[in-house]
């Protein structure tokens, strides 16, 4: 079947049965999205209408699933949901967004009631994991059905016996490793590939389980969960928390995210030094590819971390430096790689089972706007590069005499 995405899906017809009644309808988009959507998420059709002429809902078609996927949150719903079309219609909500703290003491004190459970925060990409028309699927962070990911997560561990008792559950993680495509992170327990667990949500509501819960039935399906790091008292926990992200930043980790054991209230991330200055060194690798306020951020993050901490004259010089390293250094030698006339780029490496899995990885990351060629492939192994164009085109004029 042949969709493109644009004006033609207006009179693409899709078959759908009713939620409620059972019943076979067929119908196109623009209707289902003013008669049927609207029900379904709770939100006026005269909303969802306006949003899918803005472009914020769009129709997407991927792996043979039809769908609707949210560009952007609309009213309660959050931006990467998907609403696809099988012989039921499924809505996957979109993950929530994680508020950060810079302060833990008073924030965590303001936030939570009594106690937070302190669970790692894994450094690699956000993956949702559902059953759609019974085949185990894998969704990105803005709704993307990745074949790389959908692939590679049944062969990480053993989804079967989960899915076969609990159909109506999103598996929500985190896929690490060094052989990942989109945020590589060496964790010595991954290596190469792994996917960790964070959180079990319904479909449709995206109502999560209780932080025990959680761990309790990622345990009898022998599924990997993140690390539970501690529960504490929320009078306790700024500085225990505090404690923990030292020491996982010495161990080149990412950090925390804080959550209400009872999951009802939103859970909060924070972040070491290590983490900051390990983002800002990739980034000025490729400065142009990135908005000013990804790097604003990073350097606020440190600046309130040092106050913080109330650090001693020496680990303030040690931040300092870790901080202005990650900044200059990585920016010299990109102006430098590109002033030989060599284009900003970086490798990927992955390993599928075919050329055409590989072939059909590097399209799906075109569809996401990512500029990558297949750069080789033997015995399974796929190296991708991808191309950082405006890195290249904008320092090679400003190397040319071209003013900022
Ligand atoms: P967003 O909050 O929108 O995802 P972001 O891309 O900046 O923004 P991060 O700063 O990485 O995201 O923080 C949130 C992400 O952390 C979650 O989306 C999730 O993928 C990841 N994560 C890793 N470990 C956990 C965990 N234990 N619990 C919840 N999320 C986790
Ligand atoms: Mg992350």
């Amino acid at each position: 079947m042949e969709i493109n995405i644009g004006k033609k899906n207006s009179h693409k017809i899709f078959f759908f049965k009713c939620p409620s009644c059972g019943l076979s309808y067929s119908t196109t988009l623009p209707s289902f999205i003013k008669n049927e959507l609207p029900e379904l998420v709770d939100i006026s059709s005269k909303k969802l209408e306006g949003a899918f002429k803005r472009g914020n809902l769009k129709f997407y078609d991927s792996q043979g699933v039809d769908s609707i996927q949210f560009r952007k949150r609309i009213g309660k719903i959050e931006s990467g949901t998907m609403i696809c079309f099988g012989d039921k219609i499924e809505v996957i909500r979109g993950f929530p967004k994680i508020r950060r703290t810079l302060m833990l003491n008073p924030s965590l004190k303001d936030h939570f009631s009594d106690e937070v459970a302190v669970e790692e925060k894994m450094n690699g990409y956000n993956v949702r994991i559902a059953l759609i028309n019974h085949k185990i699927t894998a969704f990105t962070r803005g709704g993307y059905i990745c074949p790389y990911t959908t692939k590679k997560a049944p062969e990480l561990m053993d989804l079967t016996d989960f899915f076969r008792d609990n159909p109506e559950t999103v598996i929500c993680g985190e896929m690490v490793g060094t052989e990942n495509p989109y945020v590589t992170h060496y964790y010595p327990e991954v290596g190469s590939l792994g996917f960790k667990i964070f959180d079990l949500r319904e479909k449709v509501s995206n109502h999560p389980l209780t932080v025990d819960e959680k761990f309790e039935t990622l345990e009898k399906y022998g599924l990997p969960p993140v690390k539970l790091l501690g529960v504490f008292d929320v009078e306790d926990a700024p500085e225990k928390v505090m404690n923990i992200v030292k020491k996982l930043g010495e161990a080149d980790r990412e950090g925390v995210v804080m959550k209400d054991p009872e999951m009802k209230i939103t859970p909060l991330k924070y972040t070491s030094s290590k983490a900051h200055a390990d983002e800002l060194e990739y980034a000025f690798r490729y400065p142009f590819e990135f908005g000013r306020s990804f790097f604003f951020s990073r350097v606020i993050r440190e600046g309130f971390q040092a106050y913080e901490l109330d650090e001693s004259e020496f680990e303030l010089k040690q931040r300092a430096k870790r901080l202005g390293e990650s900044i200059l250094y990585p920016m010299l030698d990109v102006i430098k790689h590109v002033s030989r006339g060599d284009v900003a780029s970086e490798d990927l490496v992955i390993h599928v089972d075919s050329y055409d899995d590989a072939a059909d990885f590097v399209r799906h990351l075109r569809d996401l706007g990512v500029v990558a060629t297949l750069l080789e492939f033997e015995d399974g192994k796929a190296v991708i590069r991808r191309i950082h164009q405006s890195t290249s085109d904008r320092i090679t004029n400003y190397l040319r005499g071209g003013l900022y």
